[in-house]
């Protein structure tokens, strides 16, 4: 199996033994983003221009509480905040009730990416998915998805790491079999989808009888 930069944390995540290696590696990239922003980056100018920018999802702003560096997270929030404000205050004064018209070729030319119907709203839907750590992760995302498809197609080894594998979680299932389209050819296609169904149907049996043999096991016996 070829091991280098690009191909060993990828590797790395199937031998983890993890329910998805996507998963797996996912968690270790958004880790290393919040160390690396709560260590010292984020007195850095060029990282907070972009935590400014983009803040964090949900998700994320809770793993920076978590994180236990309040003085580091109240800093880039101070400026963050003070960047939104200016942009929130700018869209509301943009801000007018639609007319009917135009609302329906609204809807038409942004349907594609949100179901705003305001483009108040479609800045609000845009700040709810803009995330540093997200976009971290998106941004190397892609560049696992080629190495996966580019090592299913060339190394035998890692189709057998592969046909041993416990399977995805959906979101990344969903990803492979979109770029599956792309990657492979007919006769790879025919090839990787039966694996791939077999590995989703087999392992996600298996953590269904999983979790029934735990609620089994802990269940009392007025409750059965
Ligand atoms: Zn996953
Ligand atoms: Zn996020």
């Amino acid at each position: 199996m070829k091991k280098d930069i690009s191909t060993l944390p990828l590797i790395e995540a199937f031998h983890a033994d993890d329910e998805c290696p996507f998963c797996y590696l996912e968690r270790a990239a958004e880790q290393h983003a919040i160390s690396f922003i709560l260590g010292s980056a984020y007195m850095e100018d060029y990282i907070r221009e972009k935590t400014d920018e983009e803040g964090f999802c949900r998700h994320h702003f809770k793993m920076m509480y978590d994180y236990g560096n309040r003085l580091g997270s109240a800093i880039i929030l101070s400026t963050h905040l003070k960047k939104l404000n200016e942009q929130l205050e700018q869209q509301l004064q943009r801000h007018t009730p639609q007319k009917s018209g135009l609302l329906k070729r609204m809807k038409r030319t942004q349907a594609a990416q949100t179901q705003a119907k305001t483009p108040l709203g479609a800045w609000l839907d845009q700040k709810e998915c803009s995330c540093y750590v997200c976009s971290h992760f998106n941004g190397i995302y892609n560049r696992y998805l080629d190495t996966f498809f580019d090592l299913y197609r060339k190394d035998e080894s890692f189709r057998t790491l592969f046909s041993n594998s416990k399977g995805f979680c959906l979101p990344h299932f969903r990803d492979l079999i979109e770029c599956a389209e792309d990657k492979l050819s007919e006769t790879e296609k025919n090839d990787f989808y039966p694996k791939v169904s077999a590995l989703m149907l087999n392992h996600l049996k298996r953590l269904q009888s999983e979790v029934s043999w735990f609620v089994e096991k802990k269940r009392l016996p007025q409750q059965r």
